[in-house]
């Protein structure tokens, strides 16, 4: 038994904040290292919708790894509870050509998660200055939402008040620290199973001020969220590009992605951000032991780092306490084949 660990956690998104106030909760004396500032990750960038349901049907990620998307998003309400991380559970919709928008429909039965078809009354109370060329829609209620700039701060805040210990700077080795868990994001330094992470790059853009329902908006190939003071348009997906920094080219495309969904997008002002994705080949991340002794990793969570976080702690305090990791810790085992 761990109780009292020392563990040192290398970065403090949303997988490394999640763990660290897991591994305080359990009795570990925690300290968080990063180089950068609070929100400069991509879990300070990303539009924060934690997706089971639409994720699985639109990434093409499969339905084999439902069970696991559905158990990570019914552990957010702990968190909500214990560090005031506040969700929103209105639902999404899809919304889109017929065929595609048969796609959905197809798709969400086949998880067993069947979707209620909308009408233009319906969506248009919902979505405010949704385009009228879209009339039908399909809304699931599996889908939830956060805020990831209120949920990066409760959750610091949720730490520090556990005992939980913050330093700026990189972590370059476990030292003499019982455990080091890497969270690194796309980092591939602190373990040879994170060699296997491929880096995707995510530009998204927000826009301040503009009136945003409270169900998320799916389009193919973009959607539209509300974010603090304004409504989120997203995203790139930038497969092997892993610098974070803005390249403007991209908001002229998102912007008249969006507008495809609220056509008053199409001449609003924005701010554009980026962000780097890690991905693994299964699209799972890599939670659990590393062959380097000591050592823990959660990193590599794709579109889903958010939504896949707080299960990602949960296996990572396991490991530490010596208890059972549970029913999804083999298929999310660093070492898996
Ligand atoms: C545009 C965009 C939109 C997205 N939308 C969603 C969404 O709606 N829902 C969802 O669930 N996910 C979404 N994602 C994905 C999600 O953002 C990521 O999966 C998630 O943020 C990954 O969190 P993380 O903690 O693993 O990594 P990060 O947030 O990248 O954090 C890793 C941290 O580790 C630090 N670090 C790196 N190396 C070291 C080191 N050696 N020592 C110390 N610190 C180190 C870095 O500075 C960084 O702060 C989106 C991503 C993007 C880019």
């Amino acid at each position: 038994m761990s109780r009292g660990a020392q563990v040192t956690v290398a970065g403090a998104g949303a997988l490394g904040l999640c763990t660290a106030l897991a591994l305080a909760r359990a009795g570990c004396r925690v300290t968080v290292f990063d180089p950068s500032a609070p929100e400069a990750n991509a879990s300070g960038v990303a539009a924060g919708m934690l997706a089971p349901a639409l994720e699985t049907v639109l990434d093409g990620e499969g339905e084999r790894d439902l069970g696991i998307r559905l158990a990570a998003r019914d552990l957010w309400p702990a968190l909500e509870a214990v560090a005031g991380v506040r969700l929103d559970r209105s639902g999404a919709v899809a919304v889109g050509a017929d065929a595609w928008l048969e796609g959905v429909r197809s798709g969400l039965n086949g998880l067993g998660l069947p979707g209620a078809e909308l009408g233009r009354l319906t969506l248009e109370a919902l979505t405010p200055g949704l385009s009228t060329a879209l009339t039908r829609g399909m809304m699931t209620r599996e889908d939830w939402r956060l805020d990831p700039r209120q949920a990066l701060g409760a959750l610091r805040a949720a730490c520090s008040e556990a005992g939980v210990g913050f330093r700026r700077g990189v972590v370059t080795e476990r030292d003499d620290a019982d455990w080091l868990v890497a969270a690194t994001g796309a980092g591939r330094e602190l373990a040879p199973e994170l060699s296997v992470l491929t880096p995707i790059k995510g530009h998204i853009l927000r826009f301040e001020g503009q009136a945003a329902g409270r169900v998320s908006l799916r389009g193919e190939g973009v959607y539209a969220v509300a974010c603090a003071g304004g409504l989120a348009v997203g995203a790139t997906m930038e497969p092997g590009v892993g610098d974070a920094s803005v390249d403007p080219s991209h908001g002229p495309p998102l912007r008249a992605a969006g507008a495809a969904l609220i056509p008053g997008l199409a001449g609003a002002d924005y701010e554009i951000f980026a962000g780097v994705r890690a991905a693994t080949p299964d699209g799972l991340p890599l939670v659990g032991a590393s062959r380097e002794p000591g050592v823990l990793l959660a990193a590599g969570a794709r579109r889903n780092g958010w939504l896949l976080a707080p299960l990602a702690a949960q296996v990572i305090a396991a490991c530490v306490a010596g208890r059972d990791p549970g029913p999804y810790a083999a298929r999310l085992d660093p070492g898996r084949r």
